[in-house]
C-alpha cells in the first residue's frame, strides 16, 4: 500500500514506512492511498474468532506485510495473557442498547486494541541497525497502554508526556510505578493539548533529528495520529457487529448506528473507516464533555479551538485539538483541507464549505456536562443493573439526547471505552460511595457492587513508584535528547 500525507506534499510507499514514520513532514498524517472493501467469509462470520477479524481487516490495508507473520503477530496481541476475556471485548445489551466493551485488556482501556499489537509492527518495519524512540502524549490512557506495550522492547524507548494535573489519579499512578529498562512516564505542567502540539514541534524540530540521526535512532509515536494505532481499532466494529448477527439481534447486512465518546477523534474515525470499507453503519455519534469543540463544530461547521479548557470528569477527552479530525476532512474535501489547517494554526478556527459540511451529516454531535455523566451512571447502575466509566457515561447521555431528537429506529452499538475503576472518585459521587483516598473507594464499590477488580488496578497504591519526572513543555525537546542521548551510550 502507498501512503499520502494529508497536506499533500509527503508521500511513501509502504505500509512499514507509514508506520514508523508516525507523522507526516509536511505537518499532516499518513493515509492509505485507498481503502479496500473488506471480504469477510462465511467460515469466518460463523467462528468468530477476534484474531481471524483481524487478519483480514488488517491485511486488507497493510498489505505489504507477510500474511504468516501477520497472524503471528495478531495471536501475540490479541491473547488471553492481553486480555481477561475471549475475543478481547464483549458486547452487553443494555437498555436496547449494544455496549461494547473494549476495556477487558491490560490496562483497562480501549487504547489495549492498538497499542497491544503496534509495537510488533514498528519492530517488524525498523531497520536492523536502528535504534527506535517512540513519543507519545496522553490525556490518560494512552500512556499506559503505550508503556505497557513497549516495555523490554529491544532496540526500542517510549517517552510519555501526560500533563501532571490532567489525568484521574488513578491513570498516574498506573503511569508512576510503570516498571521496564526502556519507559519514561514524563509530568508535563499544561494540558493535553499543549504537550500534543509541542511533540508534533519536536517530530519537526531539525536539531533534535540531526542529533537523533547520529545517533542512530529514529523517532515514532504511539498517539493516533500513528496509523498503526489507527488501522488494528477499525476491527472491532466489525468483530462486534458480527457478534450482533450471530445472536441474532441484527441481519447481516443491517445499517445501525454508533456512538463514540470522543477526544482526539481517533476511535470514532475508525468506526468511520470501518463503513468506508464496507461495514453498514448509518449514522456516527459523536460524543464529546464540555470541552464541546466537536459538538460546535458538527452543529455549525465552524472549528474553535479559541475556549476555555475545561478539566471534567471523562479526563481523557479533555481534548480542544482532535488531531485525527484531520483525516475525516482530508477523506471528504481533500482539496480545501489544507486552508482549513493553516486558519487552525494560526487563528485556532476554521470553517468549512457548505459542500463539505453535507458530506458530514451522518456525524451527529452532543456533550454532556459532568453532573449529566454522574446522572447517567446512577440511572444506568439502579434501573439496568450496568456500571459503567464517566466516558461512557457522556457517551450514553449523547445516545439518550440523539434519541430524543431523532426518530431513528436503527440498533446503535456504544463503544464503552474504560474500566469504571478507573475513574472511582466519580463513580463513587454518582454512587454515594465514599473512601478515604481512591484506592479505598475502589474496595468500597467492589464491596458493594460485588464487580471484580480488573487484576492490573489491584493493590496499585502499594507497588513503587519508578517514574517521577516532571517539567515545563519547554524543555521537552531537552529531556528527549537527554534521554534518548544516554540511552545509546549503554
Ligand atoms: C482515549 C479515550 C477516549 C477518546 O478516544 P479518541 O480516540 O481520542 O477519540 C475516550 N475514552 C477513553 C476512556 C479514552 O481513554
Amino acid at each position: 500500500m502507498k501512503y499520502i500525507s494529508t497536506r499533500g506534499k509527503d508521500k511513501l510507499s509502504s505500509s512499514f514506512e507509514a508506520i514508523v514514520k508516525g507523522i507526516a513532514s509536511d505537518g499532516g498524517l499518513f493515509m492509505p492511498e485507498k481503502f479496500n472493501k473488506v471480504n469477510l467469509s462465511q467460515d469466518i462470520k460463523d467462528r468468530m474468532d477476534y484474531r481471524d477479524f483481524a487478519e483480514v481487516i488488517i491485511s486488507t490495508i497493510f498489505d505489504d506485510i507477510d500474511k504468516k507473520i501477520l497472524r503471528e503477530i495478531i495471536d501475540k496481541a490479541y491473547s488471553k495473557e492481553n486480555f481477561s476475556v475471549d475475543n478481547a471485548l464483549k458486547v452487553e445489551e443494555v437498555n436496547s442498547l449494544y455496549i461494547m466493551e473494549l476495556f477487558h485488556g491490560r490496562t483497562s482501556a480501549f487504547k489495549d486494541f492498538a497499542l497491544s499489537i503496534l509495537p510488533y509492527f514498528i519492530l517488524l518495519a525498523k531497520d536492523k541497525d536502528k535504534k527506535i524512540g517512540i513519543l507519545t502524549a496522553t490525556s490518560g490512557d494512552t500512556g499506559k497502554a503505550a508503556l505497557e506495550g513497549f516495555k523490554n522492547l529491544k532496540d526500542t524507548f517510549i517517552i510519555v508526556f501526560y500533563p501532571t494535573d490532567g489525568v484521574s489519579p488513578i491513570q498516574k499512578y498506573q503511569m508512576l510505578t510503570q516498571e521496564g529498562t526502556n519507559v519514561y512516564a514524563i509530568g508535563i505542567k499544561g494540558n493535553f493539548d499543549q504537550a500534543q502540539s509541542a511533540l508534533k514541534d519536536a517530530f519537526n524540530d531539525k536539531e533534535l533529528r540531526d542529533f537523533l540521526e547520529l545517533k542512530n535512532i529514529l523517532l515514532s509515536s504511539a498517539n493516533s495520529i500513528n496509523i498503526g494505532r489507527l488501522v488494528p481499532q477499525i476491527v472491532y466494529y466489525f468483530y462486534a457487529y458480527y457478534d450482533l448477527v450471530k445472536k441474532s439481534k441484527i441481519k447481516d447486512g443491517e445499517e445501525i448506528n454508533v456512538a463514540v465518546p470522543t477526544g482526539n477523534f481517533g476511535n470514532i474515525l475508525a468506526a468511520y473507516l470501518a463503513k468506508v470499507m464496507g461495514l453498514n453503519i448509518g449514522n456516527f455519534i459523536v460524543a464529546s464533555n464540555k470541552n464541546n469543540v466537536l459538538t460546535d463544530f458538527f452543529n455549525s461547521g465552524i472549528y474553535n479551538a479559541n475556549r476555555e479548557f475545561y478539566k471534567t470528569n471523562s479526563p481523557s477527552m479533555d481534548i480542544l485539538i482532535s488531531s485525527n479530525l484531520e483525516r475525516l476532512l482530508y477523506l471528504k474535501a481533500p482539496e480545501e483541507l489544507n486552508s482549513y489547517m493553516e486558519s487552525l494554526k494560526n487563528n485556532g478556527t476554521y470553517k468549512i464549505s457548505d459542500e463539505c459540511r453535507k458530506s458530514l451529516k451522518e456525524f451527529k454531535g452532543y456533550y454532556a456536562e459532568d453532573d449529566e455523566a454522574l446522572e447517567i451512571i446512577k440511572k444506568y447502575y439502579k434501573n439496568f443493573d450496568y456500571l459503567c466509566d464517566t466516558h461512557t457515561a457522556v457517551c450514553l447521555k449523547a445516545v439518550e439526547d440523539y434519541l430524543k431528537e431523532n426518530d431513528d429506529n436503527r440498533k446503535i452499538l456504544l463503544a464503552s471505552t474504560a474500566s469504571f475503576y478507573k475513574f472511582p472518585a466519580s463513580i463513587g459521587k454518582a454512587l454515594n460511595i465514599s473512601g478515604s483516598d481512591d484506592f479505598n473507594i475502589i474496595e468500597n464499590i467492589n464491596k458493594i457492587t460485588n464487580i471484580p477488580i480488573p487484576e492490573n488496578l489491584k493493590n496499585l497504591d502499594k507497588k513503587e513508584i519508578l517514574q517521577n519526572i516532571v517539567i515545563d513543555k519547554e524543555y521537552i525537546k531537552k529531556e528527549i535528547m537527554k534521554i534518548l542521548g544516554d540511552n545509546d551510550e549503554n
